[in-house]
């Protein structure tokens, strides 16, 4: 039988007036974020909480309006695969759209499983737990294992929710300036002997510059002095290595020599979700004990059996890890040629373009808008305001006319914005 048509959603009812009368509206930083967004509205208002329509992959819709996307985490364009949609489709079929209990208890399902084994496999650890974000995974796993007598050595640029964990840990927090694996092993050798325990903690690629770490000396150094070593894989995995198994696959690291590879779902992987992998012991004891997992409803279904159908699809077409590559090179070698800033950036699918002050960074992506590009700025406090950038994710969908147009309208928008490019041409 054809299935029923699908009924307009009612109309919302307008909600009742409700008093103006919360008390913690007083606070200066809610007094602080009014007054920001009341003057932003005034000035056209900021390119924020935008409602994208459809699909967002190489392309997407903004209020009717097509844009090419450089903004979206989609990096091998899964999101909208017939077998990744068929997957998480089936599974709410079959165990509906939640798991209705935390995994320990009765919320565990069979894909749990099968999706463990699939990133286990993926990364080459013995073992691996998924989680419902991966923010929560983050900053529920270093203040489980880390505490007020520990030190946590990490990269200046590690991601908000490493840096909200070892606030929540109590640990001593030294950060080193990105990328400066000396100074870590400097850190380390000055600190070591005064802590119980210390962690060192980087990322497989830096989502704010588009960079590596140097892992083989963040290896040599953690085995030298005692030390644990933790991976942020959320922007490696699925986008570096031949097989797409992340940093350490891409530079001939041997996993084992990784204490804790922490990676998202929500990136390559295209569902919503954190993990941890590593030695099957240590996974064994977040099972049983990480209060984030412990305490949380399991992954839902349609997340769960879209990221297995994601790691097959990666394995079965990987024509797709291919281009993914050869897009963010053509970009990186673009952007120079047209003398852009594009700071460290190696050639991997996160591609920075350094503008300045955050307002000409606001001021250069509504341009771009405007020229069909959709690249999110990124100012203050993320980055230094010096320092605020427009920020490129390319996708294995990206065309060549794509990247070149969106290369073309970034030189023209900073143009028309009074940013200075250089006149470096291409090596
Ligand atoms: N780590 C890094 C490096 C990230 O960039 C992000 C999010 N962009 C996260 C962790 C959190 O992951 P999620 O968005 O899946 O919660």
């Amino acid at each position: 039988a054809a299935a029923p048509p699908v009924a307009a959603a009612p109309p919302v009812a307008a909600a009742p007036p409700v008093p103006d009368r919360g008390r913690l509206t007083e606070l200066p930083e809610v007094r602080a974020t009014t007054a920001r967004l009341t003057d932003a509205a005034a000035g056209g208002g900021l390119p924020y909480y935008l409602p994208h329509d459809g699909r967002i992959s190489a392309t997407t819709s903004v209020g009717g309006r097509e844009l090419v996307s450089f903004s979206s985490y989609n990096y091998l364009g899964l999101t909208g695969h017939p077998r990744v949609v068929a997957a998480a489709q089936e599974a709410v079929e079959r165990y509906g759209t939640s798991v209705s209990a935390a995994r320990i208890l009765s919320g565990h399902r069979p894909l749990h499983d099968d999706l463990e084994h699939a990133i286990a496999g993926l990364l080459g650890t013995q073992d691996a737990v998924v989680l419902v974000g991966g923010h929560a995974t983050n900053a529920g796993v270093v203040p489980h294992l880390y505490g007020p007598d520990d030190l946590v050595v990490h990269d200046a640029l590690v991601h908000d929710s490493v840096q909200q964990g070892i606030a929540a840990s109590g640990a001593t927090r030294h950060a080193v300036p990105h990328g400066r694996a000396d100074l870590v092993e400097e850190a380390l050798r000055a600190r070591r002997h005064r802590f119980r325990r210390v962690l060192v903690v980087t990322e497989g690629v830096f989502s704010m510059d588009g960079d590596l770490p140097d892992l083989p000396a963040l290896v040599a150094s953690a085995r030298r002095h005692g030390a644990h070593l933790m991976v942020d894989e959320a922007h490696s995995v699925g986008v570096l290595g031949a097989h797409g198994g992340g940093v350490c696959e891409e530079l001939g690291v041997d996993p084992a020599d990784v204490d804790l590879l922490m990676g998202t779902l929500s990136k390559s992987l295209s569902s919503c979700g954190g993990y941890l992998a590593g030695h099957r012991d240590l996974v064994q004891h977040l099972r049983y004990t990480l209060s984030a997992l412990v305490f949380s409803a399991g992954l839902t279904p349609a997340n769960t059996a879209a990221s297995l159908a994601a790691i097959q699809v990666m394995r079965d077409e990987p024509e797709r890890l291919a281009r993914l590559r050869a897009n963010a090179q053509h970009f990186l070698a673009g952007a120079r040629a047209r003398g852009l800033d594009v700071g460290p950036a190696v050639g991997v699918p996160v591609v920075p373009v350094v503008v300045g002050d955050s307002a000409a960074a606001v001021e250069v992506a509504r341009r771009l808008a405007e020229e069909g590009v959709s690249a999110n700025p990124i100012v203050f406090p993320a980055v230094p305001d010096a320092q605020a950038r427009l920020r490129f994710f390319l996708t294995s969908e990206h065309t060549v006319e794509h990247l070149d147009h969106a290369l073309d309208a970034t030189a023209r928008s900073l143009a028309a914005a009074g940013v200075r490019t250089s006149e470096r041409v291409p090596a």
